[in-house]
């Protein structure tokens, strides 16, 4: 065990801006953008190189109908629901046009869809299934093997969405919980009292989800030590089946409404670590077990069964139990991924609407990836997902080691032979010991910032 001193004194060595790799290469290193045309050809590819080649598709809803100040994600602030019907007719167009192009969807098994946003129950449930049931009536659903789950705001949603999901074969459902406390609900501009999430999550038992999750954040203003320990010992006693246990990224050069409280207001470096620190202590007495950089899992649940049997996947939703080699984006800002190429949609809602309407693709970026990003790709998912990786031969390992001296000379990190591992110690730095893998990065440093902080 260290002492408080010099576990303080790592966290502040080692606090500095890190990718949290839900891809490789990661966003700001895209630099071989695919056009429309090279994006379908390596879907097409993917399929042709694998006839057992499985899917998983993503819808994102951008609409949520007020703005939570910490929020780090492509939404679009309205009240205006008359959004859900024209929204819907682009995200069938787009469909289309990728069914029009390649035909496999219908035919190849698809193991899951996830929605998310923005705010998916934005949408009512009704509007829900008239987005849902024209894909879902023409792709090939393995029963046996399909995960269908969704993101909720507790604020916005209603016994009818929860039927409607569960109707449509919906068994997981992730609620955006952030923090019970009053006071930090108040300057996060997201105000959801307790009886909100443990009726929903009550609801969504009742009518049959298998799994429900939470996503909490520290780091947030006005969280203390006393006041997370609150939020995590309320969160146990509604036992969700997993936990996400979020680091806040303050990016305020991408959100400006972050602006609305300060640098200054936020925990950091071993503060802020002891927030997630005590959160753990907690989840691990309560049963929950603790897997990849930042989940907790209940044994029984999916997630930490794939986690036990070296299956964890990691991508730009997060940690995942499913890998599948195509995950397919709808919707604006959506980002796919096949085995040779990322893709991402069109940012803006509009130009988005406009080139789904009229059948174009509507790229935005994306990245050909080459041999040495492919191998790079596996190697860092694999070491963000069971923390240990098997290094190509010697000459990496060494590479590697000369990277990472001060995290080996600190215990943080070993590396035997060709095997590097995290030791238990060194679990917060997973992210600080993944940029040895990066080579993108070690190759071309940014010159401003383009990542958050690592703890
Ligand atoms: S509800 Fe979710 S997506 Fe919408 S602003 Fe709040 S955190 Fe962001």
């Amino acid at each position: 065990m260290l002492k408080e001193q010099t576990r303080a004194d790592l966290l502040a060595k080692y606090d500095v801006p890190a990718p949290r790799y839900t891809s490789y290469p990661t966003v700001p290193y895209w630099s071989e953008n695919p056009t429309s045309e090279q994006w379908i050809a390596a879907l097409r590819q993917t399929f042709i190189d694998n006839s057992q080649t499985a899917w998983s598709l993503y819808i994102h809803i951008p609409f949520c109908e007020a703005l939570c100040t910490f929020c780090g994600c492509n939404t679009f602030i309205t009240q205006n629901h008359d959004n859900e019907r024209s929204y819907t007719k682009a995200i069938h167009k787009e469909w289309e046009t990728y069914l029009a192009q390649v035909p496999e969807f219908k035919t190849a098994p698809i193991r899951q869809i996830h929605l998310g946003g923005g705010t998916p129950t934005f949408f009512s449930g009704e509007n829900l299934k008239r987005l849902l049931r024209p894909i879902m009536d023409v792709v090939n659903i393995d029963p046996a093997h399909f995960e269908g789950s969704i993101e909720v705001g507790p604020r916005v949603t209603n016994r009818e969405h929860l039927e409607a999901l569960r109707e449509l074969g919906f068994q997981r459902i992730s609620m955006g919980v952030q923090d019970f406390n009053p006071e930090v609900q108040h300057l996060i501009n997201r105000i959801q009292p307790y009886e909100m999430t443990r009726d929903l999550t009550l609801l969504a038992r009742e009518v049959g989800f298998e799994s429900v999750n939470y996503d909490l954040i520290y780091g947030l203003p006005a969280q203390t030590l006393e006041s997370f320990r609150k939020t995590a010992e309320t969160t146990v006693k509604l036992l969700p089946d997993r936990i996400a246990l979020y680091s806040f990224a303050f990016v305020p050069w991408i959100k400006k409404a972050h602006r609305l409280f300060t640098e200054d207001d936020l925990p950091k470096g071993a503060d802020k670590r002891a927030l997630y620190e005590i959160a753990r202590e907690i989840f691990l007495e309560a049963g929950y077990k603790e897997l990849g950089l930042d989940h907790f899992a209940l044994p029984d649940d999916n997630l930490y069964q794939a986690y036990e049997q070296g299956e964890l996947h990691r991508n730009f939703m997060g940690y995942t139990d499913m890998r599948t080699d195509i995950l397919l984006g709808l919707g604006v800002s959506s980002i796919s991924e096949a085995p040779t190429c990322f893709h991402q949609n069109e940012k803006h809602i509009n130009e988005y609407k406009k080139q789904a309407l009229v059948g174009e693709i509507p790229t935005l970026r994306g990245h050909l990836l080459d041999e040495e990003d492919q191998h790079h790709r596996e190697q860092i998912l694999q070491f963000m997902t069971q923390q240990k990786v098997q290094l190509a031969d010697e000459t990496q390992a060494e590479d590697v080691r000369q990277y990472l001296a001060e995290l080996l000379n600190d215990g943080l990190v070993t590396i035997e032979g060709t095997h590097m591992a995290m030791t238990e110690r060194g679990r917060p730095f997973l992210r600080n010991a993944a940029m040895a893998l990066d080579m993108r990065l070690r190759r071309n440093k940014p010159d401003t910032r383009v990542f958050s902080q690592s703890v």
